[in-house]
Order: structure tokens, then sequence, then C-alpha cells
């Protein structure tokens, strides 16, 4: 923030304890030596926390990030700041400078920037200035002037001030800048000033920082090892999706490639769903609006809906945000009775979230999804059953596809914000110990989250990590007795009178979206031979003399339903094999001479060196298998 020196109603040089002087100590734990270092709080008090420590690491990415501040201000002049934040694994600061770019080949020379004001190790002090003079001291910078507005408490704003930077006092920070020694400024992307699409666009420079070089090494190949997984590098690389802001950010293309792992996904959940007892249907994207007023979306959730269209007469459509109110239709369309009960209707349902612009990533967050949606609607005895049924489908799927790595997280309201969610202590108290009982009963590990129930009920949802770290909700199993009584749901009951059925939301794969992205990731793009887009490639080695041949056996593969192509192109056979690795087609197959006159095949799985000779019945035998048992080997 700007250059004219600040009043300051406040300073920690005085306060300083003597100690602090020292920067680094040392004490001895069992006769090993633990380096320490001074963080202060944004009250100003100073404490000696270890090295190793979380804490001293966080406040090594806030002095980083007050660095690159200063960094960015003495490079280029004039420039507007926006947040400077330390986030849990790297720090971040967001900028403007007339509408140009920093471009990814300034981050060299930034840092160097960095690494030279962290040596001069100047004083960081805890400043509080009232918030006018402050705002004077950016004046020209929206950003800047906006934040202290925001922060001030009672007209004054606590700072951390390194020379002419300044940056939020709002988390721990390292007393000394010369700490920051291994830093590397990572990557600059663009970020809407406080995430919204109708904000202008800021520049982020992302970097990270550690005590030692060893961490930070380690660090960089991690990131290095992740960018090799992330769904987005390898969806462009095997040409399986697109995103492109410019015709609809969050709206994917399914490239055809992608469709065909998404379509043999979407026929082995239907027939696993229809083989446990679910009805299929297909309902519209659109509905009235009032029926998103029945149900308390409009209320609990309009941030995250599309604004509703205006027919001109009267009439209010509504792209849905979920399928429960569509399947409350096909539940309401007919009485029904006891005997129907477990009830269970199943959608690929498209549905519509607007999605904050900052939030999108590739197919994991998106604006248009297709969920593997489902509502069972069951008598209250019935629950416990049928949570536990839901569940072992869905730990059968996992199985099928080889996903072993998740968590179990119980959802429930925010018992400090509970506006925000149905009004019925009762019925929170009896759904959230209901799903505890059920997941107790069945010996399950899990964990309590507070404030990340539906509003309309709680629920289990079943957590996944993406190859960048996060945390996302993959399957889920919610209860819910709100919408049936907003519904005015019934069936007839064993005594003939009318009774209110239960209603249990679920999604076993989740979204083909965020599914197809986190398939991506953990096969790093190898897909096993049933979800292959392509899972044979036969390359003749002499086109001329073995294409025929070549084309016969795709014709009889694909009559045994395999998805073959026969690469007739006229590049050398060693570029072809490889390029048939990059693809990580499972089974590439070479037929020459020896192959067209035994009737035999050449074969060498992805992944491996060695070619195998085996008769044309072999090899079919063999695939079929594989693609029969979901084989990942
Ligand atoms: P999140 O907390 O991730 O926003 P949610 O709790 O709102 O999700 P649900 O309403 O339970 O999600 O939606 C069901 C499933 O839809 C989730 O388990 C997840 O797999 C998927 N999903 C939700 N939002 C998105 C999105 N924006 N893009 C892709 N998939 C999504
Ligand atoms: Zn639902």
């Amino acid at each position: 923030m700007g250059g004219t020196t600040l009043k300051l109603l406040f300073s920690t040089s005085l306060t300083l304890p003597k100690w602090v002087a020292l920067g680094a100590f040392f004490y001895s734990k069992g006769g090993v030596y633990m380096p320490q270092v001074a963080i202060m709080l944004p009250n100003g008090t100073v404490e000696k926390v270890d090295r190793e420590s979380k804490e001293s690491l966080d406040a090594l990415r806030q002095v980083a990030a007050l660095l690159l501040k200063a960094a960015l201000q003495d490079q280029f002049k004039g420039i507007r700041l926006g947040e400077a934040v330390a986030e849990e694994d790297q720090f971040f600061v967001d900028s403007d400078k007339d509408n140009q770019q920093v471009s990814a080949d300034e981050l060299e020379g930034l840092e160097r920037a960095v690494k030279k004001l962290a040596k001069e190790n100047l004083k960081i002090e805890l400043v509080k200035v009232s918030v006018d003079d402050a705002v004077k001291a950016v004046e020209g910078d929206q950003f800047s002037s906006e934040l202290l507005k925001e922060n001030a408490e009672d007209g004054q704003v606590s700072l951390y001030k390194m020379g002419d930077a300044t940056i939020l006092a709002q988390a721990p920070i390292m007393l000394y800048a010369n700490l920051v020694k291994n830093v590397k400024l990572l990557s600059v992307a663009g970020a809407y000033w406080k995430g919204m699409s109708s904000n202008p666009m800021l520049q982020r420079i992302y970097g990270t920082v550690f005590f030692k070089k060893e961490d930070l090494e380690a660090d960089l190949k991690a990131r290095q090892e992740a960018r090799e997984r992330d769904h987005r590098v390898i969806g462009n690389q095997l040409d399986l999706f697109f995103v492109d802001p410019k015709v609809g950010a969050g709206l994917p293309y399914w490239m055809p490639k992608g469709s065909t792992i998404r379509r043999t996904i979407e026929r082995y959940v239907i027939d696993k769903e229809v083989g446990d007892g679910y009805e299929h249907v297909y309902t519209p994207v659109l509905m009235n609006l009032d029926a998103y007023k029945t149900s308390g979306h409009w209320d609990h959730y309009r941030e995250d809906m599309f604004p509703p269209m205006d027919m001109g007469d009267g009439e209010l459509l509504e792209l849905r945000p979920m399928n429960c109110p569509s399947h409350i239709q096909i539940y309401k369309h007919h009485i029904r009775s006891y005997r129907e009960l477990p009830l269970r209707i199943a959608e690929l349902g498209m549905m519509h979230r607007y999605e904050k612009s900052g939030a999108l990533s590739g197919l994991q967050r998106v604006r248009e999804m297709t969920l593997n949606d489902g509502h069972t609607f069951v008598a209250l005895d019935q629950i416990q059953d049928e949570f536990a049924k839901i569940l072992k489908l869905i730990m059968d799927v996992y199985k099928d596809f080889n996903i072993n790595d998740y968590t179990f997280r119980l959802s429930y309201r925010d018992p400090k914000n509970t506006e925000k969610y149905f009004a019925n202590d009762e019925m929170w108290e009896r759904s959230q110990s209901m799903l505890k009982a059920a997941m107790d009963s069945m010996g399950l590990d899990y964990y309590e989250a507070e404030g990340e129930a539906a509003f309309y009920g709680p629920k289990l949802d079943i957590q996944t990590k993406t190859a960048l770290g996060n945390d996302e909700t993959m399957s889920t199993i919610q209860l819910d007795f709100m919408l049936p009584e907003k519904f005015d749901l019934h069936y007839v009951g064993e005594d003939g009178k009318q009774h209110r059925p239960v209603m249990i939301h679920r999604g076993v794969v989740g979204t083909m979206e965020r599914f197809v992205a986190y398939l991506t990731e953990i096969y790093k793009g190898a897909f096993p031979t049933w979800l292959a887009p392509n899972q044979v490639n036969i390359i003749p080695v002499s086109d001329e003399k073995h294409g025929d041949y070549a084309d016969d056996l795709a014709r009889e593969f694909r009559a045994a339903q395999l998805r073959t192509v026969v690469d007739h192109r006229s590049e050398k056979m060693g570029y072809k094999i490889r390029e048939s690795q990059t693809q990580k087609v499972p089974y590439t197959l070479v037929v020459g001479e020896d192959e067209v006159a035994n009737g035999t095949v050449s074969v060498r799985k992805y992944g491996e060196k060695d070619q195998v000779s085996m008769s044309k019945q072999d090899f079919l035998d063999l695939i079929l298998h594989d693609v029969a048992t979901y084989s990942r080997e």
C-alpha cells in the first residue's frame, strides 16, 4: 500500500521482549536441539514456536506474501493490490496493473526481488492506524481501499508493516523477513475480485515457501506430480473434454473419447441400479418456479440457482439445481400403497448450479452436470435397512472402480445457524441420531461435520481427495422428512389409512463430471480396459500388405463389443506404438507377415515392454475377461 507515511496509533516496536532480537533460538528436547522462531500474533503478542510447527510455516507464508506485495510495488509503479493471503499450502497476492498482465516470464525477476528484499531483513511491525489515513495512503487503489474499509474496527485497522508495504494483520506473521530464503513463485492466474465474475479480473500470483531447501524441493516435486495427474491436463492430452469460458464458463463439452467413458459409466450404473430395484425415469430440466418455492430451494438455495426465465405470460421457468422435486412428481402421479415401498426412483438427471466462477475447475466443479441421482420413498421403519442397502450398493460400485481412498463424513446442521435449515428441531435430532446409529451398527468409521448438512436434512457424505489435495464429496445419502411434508406425499398403509413416507436422496457415483475427473486422476489417464475409450489399437507393419488383415480383426473385435481402431497412417511403426502408449490404449496389436500367415496377433499391453504372440481367439478371451471383471491389471 502506498508511499504516504502513516500516523501510527500503536506499534509493536515498543512492546517487543528483548529475546526477540535474537530471531532464532534453540531449546533442547531430550538432548536434541530444536530450532524455534518468533512469531507475532495480530493482537501484538510475540511467541516462540517450534520451527517445524504449522504455525511457524503459516507465519512464514504470511511474510512471503508481504514481501511479494512489496516487490510488486517496487517493480510496477502504481500497481493496485487486492488480497494477499497465506493459505494452507501456499500464498498468493492479487494485483492489477492497468489491465496489463504480469506474465509468467516476469515471475523469475519478481522472485529474485522477493529474495533480495528478504535479505534486507527490514523490521516488521504491527501498526494500528486510522482507516481514513490508511485509505488516503493507498489513494487510486480501489481494491486496497475496499479491503481496508472492510477490515476496519472502530475506525482503525491493524496492519503488518515493512517499509512502505503493509498487509492486513489477520493471522500470525514471522518477525524476520530474512527467513524467507527457500521461496518459489509458482504461477500466475486470473482471479475475479471477491470471486465474482461481475467484478474485474485480477492477476493472482501464487508462491510457496519453506524454512528448509529439502522441503521446498519435495513440495515442488509433489506439485509436479499433481500437475501430471490433474484431470484438466490429462483431459487435454487424451482429448476427453474441454471447457471454454468464452462459450460458457463451467459448461463442459465432452469430446468423443470422454463421451465413451461417460456412456460406459452410465450404462454400468443404470444396470447396477435396476438390479438393485430402482426404476429409471427421464424428467425435464425445466420446471415451474413454484415447485422450487414449495420445496424450499428458492428460499434456501437461491444463490446457487440460475435466475428464472420469465416466459412473458406470467410463467416463470427454472433450470433445476436438484432432481428431487421432479422425482416427487413421479411419486405423486399415482396413489401409492405400502406394498410399493421402498419405492426407488432413479435418473441420470441433468441439473444446473450457478457456482462461483472462482470455484469452477475442469469437470470437477461445473455449472451444468448430470447426477446419478435417486430417491427412495420409505416407511419410517424401513429407513435403517434402506440406508444400509444403499451404502452396500455404493461400496460394491467402488470396488468395481477400484476406489479405495475415501472417508465417511456424517454431515449435521450448524447448531449456531439454524435459520439456514428447515425448522424442526425434533426432525433434526431424530434423523441425525438415526444416521449415526446406522453407521455404528455397521461398525463403520466416520467423522462428524457440523454445518455440512443439506437444508432439508442430515447426510452421509463419502469424501475423496483430488490430485490437488482438495476434499470433495463424491457419493451421498441424505435423509429427508421435510419434502414429503411440503409436497404432501402419502401412501396407503396396511391399515387403509394415509401415511407420510420419508425420502432418502442418494447419489452413487455423484455427477458424471466430478466422477470422470476423479477417475482420470486416480488412473492417471490409464483407464482400465472396460472404461478405456479405445480398447484395442491395431497397427499393421505394412498397411499395404497387412492392412486388410487388421481391418478383418477390427470387424470381428467390434462385433464382440470391443472399441477397436486401426492405425492406417504411413508413420513409422515405432512412432505409432509410442503414440498408442501415450494415448494409454490398454492393448496395442502389431500385425505383420507371421500374424497374417498364422492368424495370430502380437500383443503389447499398456505399460509393458514385451510383446506376446497369441492366437486371435486367445486374445479375445483375454480381453473379454478383462472387461467383464473390471480388471485393472
Ligand atoms: P458440494 O459441497 O461439492 O458443492 P453439494 O453438497 O452441494 O456439493 P449435493 O447437492 O449433495 O452436493 O450434490 C450431489 C453430488 O453432486 C455431490 O456429491 C457431487 O458429487 C456432485 N456435485 C455437486 N456440485 C457439483 C458441481 N458444481 N460440479 C460437479 N459435481 C458436483
Ligand atoms: Zn434429491
